[in-house]
């Protein structure tokens, strides 16, 4: 896989983004994580990729920075680790090509971190390396080209995705026989979406403009998205891009000044608008960031509403950007007893979901790359469609796992919060053949909800 991205590898850039990228960012966090490895590899089982391979396991993916951290500041890497290939100033070309491959083999989904005695968290290592790899231009172009569209803002030039916008704003017109609030400034729910969502589930950004309408609630929608899923750059490592894009964000966040602002997607764009793009600009928000279930949870706990309930088994999927990278555990859980009295946890969830292989790193099914390449008008060369094709396995293995579990608790419909969580689950779902549904919570919720 690697070779399609690194055969034409600068090396002097490769030095230079390790200099630069990596050496710069360690602090005392990072620091720790380097120094305090005791091998005993309880990570391995947490991760989804080491079903595909052992050499995914975190702690080998995070040993190519501690190979690095150890040639500079241990007296072991000076000495005999030079002599023994266990420290590194630099690394050659198959080592390169190596770590090109273990950045795209991690989700920074936090498993590892939530079994590691020592609480390292490799994920926050991984994505150090994968800084390292955007900075050497070792990201696979089909990535970065609809990454530059964001940050660049000529995203909104592009026909199909203005199309879908305002198809979207135009059919909730329709839906609630109304106009709706565009850019309203300090209204009590800013709800937030981005183009993926528009593109990937419209019914459900519908559902939610219901649901608000249906309960009376003071909402303005945007009249431009802010991003095709913003921000990008945080999950492949362009760090300055991500940064620029948040600035806009942030923005408008601060000009709309609203209570609220809330997000249907419980993947990386979670944490990264809810804590990141605040801590980047070291901005204590008036507004607060909520995923759509936390305000609902909260809602129905204050009995502005009532949900009436199912009989059919459900269950819940933790997104990881949602849950562990994100802290929500509760309120969907809320929402998920009052929709039915058979709700069911799988078996390992909470702190403990599995991974659905995708999201902050995996970045979404090969297909629907594709189709985004294809609505951009970008053209997916060999090399490009070997890279999607080979991420294909992950998915397929890591997907088993979440099948297995799906099928012990018998639930006709598996619930979630993260668009990319829904696609990568229902890929494995159709691959396996098993009898379930995968489905926005939203999806079920937004005809059960009765305005008390
Ligand atoms: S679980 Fe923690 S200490 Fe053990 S090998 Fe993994 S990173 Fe190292
Ligand atoms: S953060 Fe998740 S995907 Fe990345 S190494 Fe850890 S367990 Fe694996």
């Amino acid at each position: 896989m690697t070779q399609v991205i690194t055969e034409q590898i600068n090396m002097e850039a490769l030095k230079k983004a390790i200099d630069d990228v990596f050496y710069n960012q360690i602090d005392s966090t990072i620091l720790y994580y380097l120094q305090s490895c005791v091998n005993c590899k309880a990570c391995e089982a947490a991760c989804p990729f080491t079903s595909t391979s052992l050499k995914y396991s975190p702690v080998n993916k995070a040993e190519v920075a501690r190979q690095l951290y150890r040639f500079r500041f241990t007296v072991w890497g000076r000495t005999i680790g030079r002599a023994i290939g266990g420290s590194k100033k630099y690394l050659k070309l198959e080592e390169v090509e190596t770590m090109v491959d273990y950045v795209w083999h991690c989700t920074n989904c936090g498993a590892c971190m939530f079994v590691c005695p020592m609480g390292i968290d490799s994920g926050a290592l991984v994505d150090l390396l994968r800084q390292v790899a955007f900075k050497a231009g070792l990201v696979p172009s089909i990535y970065k080209e609809i990454e530059q569209l964001e940050v660049s803002g000529k995203y909104w030039e592009v026909k199909a995705f203005r199309d879908a916008w305002e198809g979207l704003i135009s059919k909730m017109k329709s839906q609630l026989g109304k106009d709706i609030p565009l850019d309203k400034k300090s209204s009590e729910v800013l709800f937030y979406a981005s183009i993926y969502e528009a593109l990937v589930y419209p019914d459900v950004l519908m559902k939610v403009a219901k649901i608000l309408d249906t309960l009376k609630v003071d909402w303005t929608f945007m009249s431009k998205p802010l991003g095709i899923r913003p921000p990008l750059g945080l999950i492949l490592g362009d760090k300055e891009g991500a940064a620029e894009v948040m600035k806009r964000i942030l923005d408008y966040f601060t000009d709309m000044s609203p209570k609220y602002v809330m997000l249907t997607s419980g993947g990386f764009e979670y944490p990264a608008l809810r804590y990141t793009m605040h801590e980047v600009f070291e901005i204590k928000p008036k507004y607060e960031v909520v995923h759509v279930t936390e305000l609902l949870a909260k809602w129905y706990e204050m009995k502005r509403f009532t949900i009436e309930s199912v009989e059919e088994a459900i269950t819940w999927h933790d997104p990881c950007q949602l849950g562990r990278r994100g802290g929500v555990f509760e309120a969907p859980r809320v929402l998920m007893k009052a929709l039915s009295k058979n709700f069911k946890e799988l078996p390992s969830h909470g702190v403990n979901s599995i991974c659905c292989s995708r999201g902050g790193g995996g970045c979404g099914l090969p297909t629907m790359i594709e189709e985004m390449a294809k609505l951009v008008g970008i053209t997916i060369d060999d090399k490009s469609k070997k890279f999607l094709d080979s991420t294909i396995v992950p998915l397929i293995n890591a997907g088993k796992l979440k099948v297995d579990e799906i099928n012990k608790v018998k639930a006709s419909e598996v619930l979630t919060g993260c668009p990319v969580c829904i696609e990568s689950i229902s890929f494995a779902v159709n691959y396996y053949h098993a009898n379930t549904q995968v489905k926005h919570i939203v999806d079920l919720l937004a005809d059960r909800i009765k305005k008390v």
